[in-house]
């Protein structure tokens, strides 16, 4: 058996017991692996016995052998890695492991095992993401299933592909829901509709004056974009007439940008909306088509689709995301991702299912199992992979589902909420901005910064005693301390920042 002199080549690192300790597997069943490990190249290696050398690395859809990576040294290996392509790593992972099968090991093939292909697998998508193309759908699996694609390289590569059509930039949206409750429509996650006994404050459609108050609070809290809900299953004519003139008024006196969520809508009143000003519809798809009649009867998902055409032939931005967690599988996931790459949607908010006492659907689930910090990373990740030219929001659940990780969810991600969400809280604005200034991004914002959010920024990339100057001072650590310690004994509401999943704790 041949071996690559090259350090960079993993094979070299197959040859000293050292390195083979980590693979946790009795070290003589490393020959059965060494062919399969050849099979699949170290990228980079520039050994003169390397056929791999300098070559390019395959584009989506060809060959190694196209693109001069053929390894012409490992028979009947080599030959089955040139029909594949690089890319499709799923492939290659099952090769491997039927190789490994049919050779008579009784173990699968570990993360260790295909580790270099791991890695020239997310230097190809990164590739291909670079050039605006999507990965295909079993590596969108993949990227969700296989625990072994490591999650910091994953988001890494994910992170490339954000920095190169967004930069280190991050939105924030801030969410008015301008018309609460009393929904006819069943949607199982709502605890607005009808069929939710959830708790909840329902109010009809705002008064303008409200309206615009609540604009200049996102404006004084650095919002990029003013996103209006409007709970119901469409607007009748009054409300359209009623949210045109608040668009107008928005537009004119705060030059925000606007976002604007009314159920179903026809081409004709997407157009009046467009027509006062309004940038772009939310229309979310929430879910896949196979599953969609397990969160909602009274509407379905090709009623779904409508809005989204007609908001596009109306002219207007479209929006729309989805909720993970309702019960559905990758697959589904998948499904939604690639349906809003088809209609080209330039934001997509991946929402996590915050769990309301109350709502039909209520238990946070993918594919049978819990949401957890890395399963959130790998979802928003896939998304990045899947449309990589589309702005991704982390929507509903952050702090609940990405818990510690919400920092490093900014690398696939380039956008996200403040100050709460349709019916629960959130993390409030300024500890959002810090996490942002924190992390090495950059909250983009569209005209001046309002002082004292700049005062607060300037302390924070200042570090040490400064940012603490602002307002992060033990004296109000304490404060706080006291404040929740004194609504436990009192019943009375809990700071924000001391929810968990959007839900104030205790
Ligand atoms: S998601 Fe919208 S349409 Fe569905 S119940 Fe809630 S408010 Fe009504």
């Amino acid at each position: 058996m041949e071996v690559c002199d090259e350090r960079v080549c993993g094979l070299f690192k197959r040859r000293s017991p050292k390195n083979v300790a980590h693979l946790r597997r009795p070290f003589g069943a490393m020959k059965s692996l060494r062919a399969v490990d050849h099979g699949f190249r170290s990228p980079g290696c520039a050994s003169a016995r390397c056929t791999r050398g300098s070559a390019r690395a395959p584009r989506r859809g060809e060959s190694r052998a196209r693109s001069g990576r053929h390894d012409r040294r490992n028979s009947s290996a080599a030959s089955d890695v040139a029909s594949a392509t690089i890319l499709d790593y799923t492939s290659a992972v099952r090769w491997a492991r039927a190789t490994v099968r049919g050779r008579g090991a009784h173990y699968a093939v570990p993360m260790h095992a295909h580790r270099v292909d791991v890695q020239a697998a997310l230097d190809g998508w990164v590739e291909a993401a670079l050039e605006g193309e999507s990965i295909s759908r079993e590596d969108a699996l993949a990227i969700l299933r296989d625990e072994s694609i490591p999650l910091l390289p994953l988001v890494h590569a994910a992170g490339r592909v954000r920095e190169h059509f967004f930069g280190r930039d991050v939105l924030i949206h801030q969410l008015h829901n301008v018309q609460s409750g009393a929904c006819p429509e069943d949607c199982g996650y709502c605890g607005q509709s009808q069929s939710s006994t959830a708790p909840i404050q329902a109010y009809r459609l705002r008064r303008r004056e409200e309206i615009i108050a609540e604009a200049q609070r996102a404006k004084e809290n650095g919002a990029y974009r003013y996103c209006m809900v409007l709970s119901g299953r469409g607007p009748s004519d009054e409300e359209i007439n009623h949210m045109a003139a608040c668009i107008r008024e928005v537009k004119d006196r705060f030059g925000l940008r606007t976002c604007l969520s009314a159920g179903l809508l026809d081409e004709a009143k997407a157009r009046r909306l467009a027509d006062a000003g309004l940038d772009r519809l939310n229309h979310n798809l929430n879910t896949s088509e196979s599953h969609y009649g397990e969160i909602c009867t009274t509407h379905t998902f090709a009623d779904r689709v409508n809005t989204l055409s007609a908001a596009r032939a109306a002219g207007l931005d479209l929006c729309s995301g989805l909720i993970v967690g309702m019960g559905e599988g990758f697959e589904d996931l998948v499904e939604v991702a690639s349906r809003l790459r088809g209609f080209e949607v330039p934001s997509i908010p991946v929402n996590f299912l915050v769990p309301i006492p109350g709502n039909r659907v209520r238990e946070s689930v993918v594919a049978g199992r819990p949401i957890t910090p890395r399963l959130a990373l790998r979802v928003l990740c896939m998304f990045r992979f899947v449309n990589p030219k589309a702005e991704i929001r982390i929507g509903a659940g952050r702090e609940g589902h990405l818990r510690s990780m919400q920092a490093l969810a900014l690398h696939p991600a380039n956008s996200l909420f403040v100050d709460g969400y349709l019916l629960t809280r959130g993390s409030n604005t300024r500890d959002t901005i810090a996490m942002i200034v924190d992390a090495g991004f950059e909250v983009r914002l569209d005209g001046d910064w309002p002082e004292d959010l700049a005062r607060f920024v300037a302390g924070l990339k200042a570090g040490g005693s400064a940012a603490f100057d602002i307002d992060h001072s033990g004296e109000v650590i304490r404060d706080d301390r006291r404040r929740v310690r004194n609504a436990r004994v009192s019943g009375e509401d809990t700071p924000a920042a001391l929810s968990v999943n959007g839900v104030a704790m205790e």
